[in-house]
């Protein structure tokens, strides 16, 4: 994608060929516009050295937190401006995506809708600007597809406070969040419940965790508990049991789409400038008939994807979103990634292979988008399921 001035230089140069932004109000329209051009000018092409070095760029989610990008869950936005933002980050990077995504679906989320009137007032202002981080710690290294019967982790309540322990996988900003939001299940009724676990009690430990192939830039860490204990008022008092956390499973596997709508376009914004950059045979690839097949493969399956993402978006203003919908979102647009990215890969040629070209980055970012927030397999389950009436899980 080009910044603003030079747009006019290639058709359709924001590649949104059936005119999304533009059902946005106004309003909306020109915030859009304005935070689209600061995140491809600041953030895009700096956060590949920060991938390529598994490094957490401290300075960009300032800039990102004086955009607006902390509080998009409760300012007001429209759900399809919500959705365009987290398409227009996954777009500069994905890693910054999933971190914005998190920390808007699930840790502001959960706190709105489950939190205490003193939870909310103690951490909700410093998350809208950023300086405040959360991580939304659920997955265990025993348990990841099969987490809502198979949670591990335990909490017991002892002379007024809860003692957790237990061990997690995988949990994004879990190195550098300010709390965790920690899944266990209560000794007592056996239910599972939401705890706010300050990262510096003590027994709480985050090992970062190395060398993934995607999502490089969020720092995902096993956290262990052991015997941490923390005040009776730290448990949220409306997460009384896993019902509740698959509420807002269901509208963060939404942001997923949007996500997986997003990096399509930038596997387009980069296919397309290299093929009219890079000569071969005398000619550009651009000019050549298989190159142009790819192109436009590429631009179907984002523009099916944001479409669908946007009718997604219809439904959930109109508080008919169920898990079906989510999942099937969430399954067929990874899918569609999974696919762009790696013509995307290819058109690169041997540049494809190296993440400073950017597809690189892409193709293994595309990954973890196909496996996090319920894999590939387990959200298709869920569609299966309702649309037959039989479970296939086990
Ligand atoms: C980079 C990254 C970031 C993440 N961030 C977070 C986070 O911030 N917080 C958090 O709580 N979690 C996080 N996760 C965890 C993520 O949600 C899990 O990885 C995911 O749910 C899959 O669980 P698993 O890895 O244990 O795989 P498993 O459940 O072990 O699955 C392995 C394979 O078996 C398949 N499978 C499992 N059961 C069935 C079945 N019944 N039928 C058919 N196939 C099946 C799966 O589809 C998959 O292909 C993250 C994961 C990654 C990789």
């Amino acid at each position: 994608m080009q910044p603003r001035e030079s747009r006019k230089e290639v058709p359709f140069p924001d590649a949104d060929l059936m005119y999304v932004a533009d059902l946005l109000p106004p309003h909306e329209h020109m915030r859009y516009l304005d935070i689209r051009d600061f995140l491809q000018a600041d953030v895009r092409k700096a956060s590949i050295d920060y991938w390529n070095r598994e490094e957490f760029p401290f300075g960009l989610l300032a800039e990102m937190g004086g955009h607006g990008l902390g509080a998009l869950q409760l300012d007001g936005s429209s759900t399809l401006f919500k959705g365009l933002m987290y398409v227009e980050l996954a777009r500069a990077d994905v890693s910054l995506s999933a971190l914005a995504g998190i920390h808007n679906e699930l840790i502001i989320g959960t706190l709105d809708l489950l939190g205490s009137p003193e939870q909310k007032r103690r951490w909700l202002p410093g998350l809208k600007t950023f300086t405040r981080l959360g991580a939304f710690a659920l997955t265990e290294p025993e348990h990841g597809s099969d987490i809502a019967g198979g949670l591990a982790t335990s909490a017991r309540l002892d002379g007024g406070e809860w003692v957790l322990n237990g061990s997690k996988r995988w949990i994004g900003a879990g190195t550098i969040a300010d709390f965790a939001l920690v899944w266990a299940r209560d000794e007592a009724d056996l239910q599972i419940k939401a705890f706010i676990v300050e990262t510096d009690r003590p027994g709480y430990a985050a090992a970062k965790i190395n060398n993934k192939i995607g999502l490089r830039i969020m720092q995902n860490a096993d956290i262990t508990l052991q015997d941490v204990r923390i005040p009776a008022a730290n448990l949220l008092p409306g997460a009384t049991g896993f019902g509740r956390a698959n509420e807002l499973l269901r509208d963060s596997r939404a942001w997923v789409g949007w996500q997986a709508a997003g990096i399509q376009l930038a596997a387009f914004d980069v296919a397309r400038a290299y093929s009219l950059g890079r000569r071969q045979f005398g000619r550009e690839l651009a000019g050549f008939q298989l190159v142009q097949q790819q192109l436009a493969d590429i631009l179907g399956n984002a523009t099916a994807s944001l479409a669908l993402m946007v009718q997604l978006a219809r439904v959930q203003e109109q508080g008919k979103l169920e898990m079906v919908q989510a999942a099937m979102a969430k399954a067929t647009t990874t899918r569609l990634a999974r696919a762009s990215v790696a013509m995307g890969r290819s058109l690169l040629g041997g540049n494809g292979i190296s993440a400073d070209y950017e597809m690189a980055k892409l193709f293994g970012d595309a990954e973890i988008l196909y496996t996090y927030e319920g894999s590939y397999e387990i959200n298709s389950l869920i569609v299966g399921r309702a649309v037959t009436g039989k479970s296939a899980f086990t």
